[in-house]
């Protein structure tokens, strides 16, 4: 069997672990004589993966009964267009701040319906940072303020919390969710795509205060309510069960592995092994993100060129490491290192990146 550094920014690595034991459960899951992907939803040992996936989820992010946990289909992106759909009006706007494309694509759903706004943007600096606080034009009434934590494609990240004067907060995770201790209570509602770094593709976990999501707007429809998801337990309908049961997996890995604090200290320890390659470069590799809002879990930078560019993918995969092109609107490499890249891996990527400037400085 190969298996590949997989730098991959979604879907992404998942632990070894986690693979072999949903290897190992496939053909018969908790005695049932069953796969996890043959049960009925509303099964007993079904529930139990379920439920335990929630309750560990919480845990992970220190909130009490005061939040929920929902699980919903269609991706991030059905998120943009459920949140202004679910809280903003004419009247009180979304506000959000752009820092890349999907947090400009969340705005242009809440544009779409007139209930958006914009509270900053980096855009004129090619995304190269994300917005200060002193930066932030919140209206004081507006429905929401909107934020993308982790710039996937860019390679940004908030390390900072903003303060919103009273106006919920709500972000994107997709990207750098349960990657390090948050203070989630400032958050109003959190949501994540889980194929970055939480498991396979097919689920957005959706983490918000009970307050928001108890009670939807009649007039939406059923599935775009977050109310529906909330009084039923997110089984109104068939949930995407495999992903879910994979979640839960990953969760318990990351509780098992000593939790956030821990996965923080390996998150820091890889980004810092990456990014001092590129700072003691003399330039060979230039990082796009400006230093204060590097990404832990999506390492961008550019060559000298873009023939070594594609020089530098084609050699990468020969040595095993597979996924470091970067996004087409960003050019040059981005390598993915979330949760489940060990350590080992960014150490691979780091010595062959010297080795190939000393080859190639020209
Ligand atoms: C990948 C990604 C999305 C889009 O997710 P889908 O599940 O494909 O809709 C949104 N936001 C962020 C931060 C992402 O990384």
């Amino acid at each position: 069997m190969k298996r590949v550094y997989n730098f991959n920014p979604g879907p992404a690595t998942l632990p070894l672990d986690v693979l072999k034991e949903v290897q190992a459960e496939f053909l018969d899951f908790d005695e049932t004589g069953m796969s996890i992907v043959e049960i009925s939803h509303r099964s007993q040992p079904y529930e139990k993966v379920h439920n335990q996936a929630k309750a560990d989820i919480l845990e992970l992010m220190g909130l009490g009964d005061d939040y929920e946990v929902l699980f919903i289909q269609g991706g991030a992106s059905l998120q943009f267009a459920m949140i202004p759909m679910n809280f903003a009006t004419k009247d009180k706007k979304g506000s959000y701040a752009l820092s890349g494309i999907f947090s400009s694509n969340a705005y242009k759903e809440a544009e779409n319906l007139g209930v958006g706004k914009i509270a900053a943007s980096t855009k004129d600096e090619n995304f190269c940072r994300v917005p200060r606080q002193d930066e932030l034009k919140i209206d004081a009434d507006a429905a929401y303020f909107h934020i993308c934590f982790n710039n996937t494609i860019y390679g940004t990240e908030y390390h900072y919390i903003p303060e919103t004067g009273g106006v919920p907060l709500f972000a994107d995770m997709s990207s750098n969710m349960l990657s390090r201790p948050v203070d989630f209570k400032k958050f109003s509602f959190i949501y994540a795509g889980v194929q970055k770094n939480l498991g396979p593709a097919g689920v957005v976990i959706v983490v918000a205060k009970k307050s928001l999501i108890e009670k939807s707007l009649e007039t939406l429809p059923t599935m775009l309510r977050y109310d529906t998801f909330y009084k039923k337990n997110s089984l109104y309908n068939t949930p995407p069960a495999f992903s879910i049961y994979v979640v839960g997996k990953v969760a318990r890995w990351i509780k098992n592995s000593g939790g956030l604090p821990v996965m923080a200290q390996r998150n820091f320890r890889k980004a810092k092994i990456l990014y001092d390659v590129i700072d003691e470069s003399d330039g060979f590799y230039k990082g796009h993100a400006h230093k204060d809002s590097r990404s832990l879990m999506n390492v961008t930078f550019r060559l000298p060129n873009e023939d070594l560019e594609k020089k530098f993918v084609a050699e990468a995969a020969e040595n095993n490491i597979n996924g470091v092109k970067g996004h087409r609107l960003v050019g040059g490499m981005r390598a993915s290192i979330y949760n489940a890249m060990p350590i080992e891996g960014v150490e691979v990527l780091a010595e062959f990146m010297k080795k190939f400037q000393r080859k190639n400085k020209g």
